[in-house]
């Protein structure tokens, strides 16, 4: 009975998912997708209440529905390491398939930054500190085994200014409206959108996109909704 009841509601939230997913205005269906998104909550709050007991700091990171959760709170293992030291094969083609489609729209669209082994974040988070002091440097920077960029999801990407460091100035970039609208097509989802630095812990990058496969990048195509929303595990 438990495993029926289970099912459907599994079933039910895949139609409210998808009912999600064909709302093509942002902003004229902004009211009926969150109240879709809240209908699939307590699903996803279970998902990951399933798997938490699974994570254990430094040795296995955690995932919840196939999804590599990292974020301040859970971090991966000094050690871990995908496709030996490089960006996951999966992601590689979604980004080409992606930069083709911006190509035909007229952009230049390429990968500043991917994947980041363990002691390049240290280096990298201890030159921060040392520029910025530690409490401005967490604004944006992760501690080393916390960033996304050791998981081989992450990317951050530029435009044909591939040498420029990435930052705000990406924000108004054609490129960056682009992949605002589009990039949760390929899989991809903004991971630290504006105006939730206090869910994620980060400020906005508008640069920073994270692969997490089409099936549930379709449910963040509005880009105001964060992995720690998706899973529940955030309350305001
Ligand atoms: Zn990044």
């Amino acid at each position: 009975m438990k495993k029926l009841i289970i099912g459907f509601t599994l079933v039910v939230a895949v139609f409210l998912l998808y009912g999600g997913y064909i709302y093509e205005n942002k902003d004229t269906h902004a009211d009926e997708y969150i109240s879709v998104y809240e209908e699939v909550e307590e699903v996803t709050v279970n998902k990951f209440e399933n798997r938490r007991s699974e994570y254990i700091e430094g040795e296995k990171p955690l995932y919840v529905d196939g999804i590599l959760l990292v974020n301040k709170e859970y971090r991966l293992p000094r050690d871990f390491s995908p496709s030996g030291g490089k960006l996951e094969d999966e992601v590689i083609e979604a980004f080409k398939e992606m930069q083709e489609d911006a190509r035909k729209d007229g952009l230049v669209i390429n990968i500043r930054s991917g994947y980041r082994s363990y002691n390049t974040q240290k280096q990298l988070y201890n030159t921060y500190v040392r520029r910025d002091g530690e409490e401005k440097a967490n604004r944006y920077s992760a501690m080393p085994g916390y960033s996304e960029h050791q998981t081989g999801l992450a990317i951050d990407i530029t435009n044909e200014r591939t040498n420029r460091s990435i930052g705000s100035w990406f924000n108004d970039t054609p490129q960056a409206s682009w992949l605002y609208e589009n990039a949760y097509k390929y899989g991809f989802i903004l991971r630290y959108p504006e105006g939730k630095e206090h869910i994620t812990g980060y400020m906005y990058e508008s640069w920073h996109y994270r692969y997490i496969g089409k099936e549930h990048s379709k449910n963040f195509n509005m880009n105001n909704l964060t992995l720690e929303e998706y899973f529940g595990i955030y309350e305001e």
